[in-house]
C-alpha cells in the first residue's frame, strides 16, 4: 500500500502506549494482584483513565486523521504538513478516484468526513 513510515511508526507507538496504559489501569485496579487482574479482564470491567496523562492518551487513541483517500490514519507531523508523504499518498489516489468515477470521489471525501464527525 505504501504507507509513509512516519505513519506506520506512529501508530504502533500509539498502539504500544494505549496498551502500556490499558494494562497499567488493569494492574492498579487490581492492586498488583494477579488473579485480579485476570479477574477484571475476564469479567471486561469498565476502568476508566484517572490520570491527566492516562485521559490524554485514552482521547489521543481515537483521533481520526485520516489520509484522504486512502485507509491509514496520519501522524502528527503529517497531518501539519501541507506536502507530507501522507499528503502526497492522498493526491494520487485522490487522482486515481476521480479518473475512476468522480461520483466516487465525492463519496469518499463524504464518508471521510464523516468518521471525523464524531456523533
Ligand atoms: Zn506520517
Amino acid at each position: 500500500m505504501g504507507y509513509p513510515d512516519c505513519c506506520v511508526a506512529d501508530y504502533h507507538e500509539s498502539q504500544r502506549a494505549f496498551d502500556e496504559m490499558f494494562f497499567g489501569l488493569i494492574k492498579r485496579a487490581a492492586k498488583d494482584d494477579i488473579e485480579e487482574m485476570k479477574r477484571i479482564v475476564r469479567d471486561d470491567d469498565q476502568l476508566s483513565p484517572e490520570t491527566p496523562e492516562e485521559e490524554e492518551l485514552f482521547r489521543s487513541k481515537f483521533e481520526m486523521r485520516p489520509a484522504p483517500f486512502t485507509s491509514f490514519n496520519m501522524c502528527t507531523s503529517c497531518s501539519n504538513s501541507p506536502d507530507s508523504p501522507a499528503k502526497a499518498l492522498s493526491i494520487i489516489y485522490g487522482a486515481l478516484a476521480n479518473k475512476v468515477d468522480a461520483e466516487l470521489a465525492d463519496e469518499i471525501v463524504y464518508y471521510q468526513a464523516q468518521m471525523t464527525s464524531g456523533p
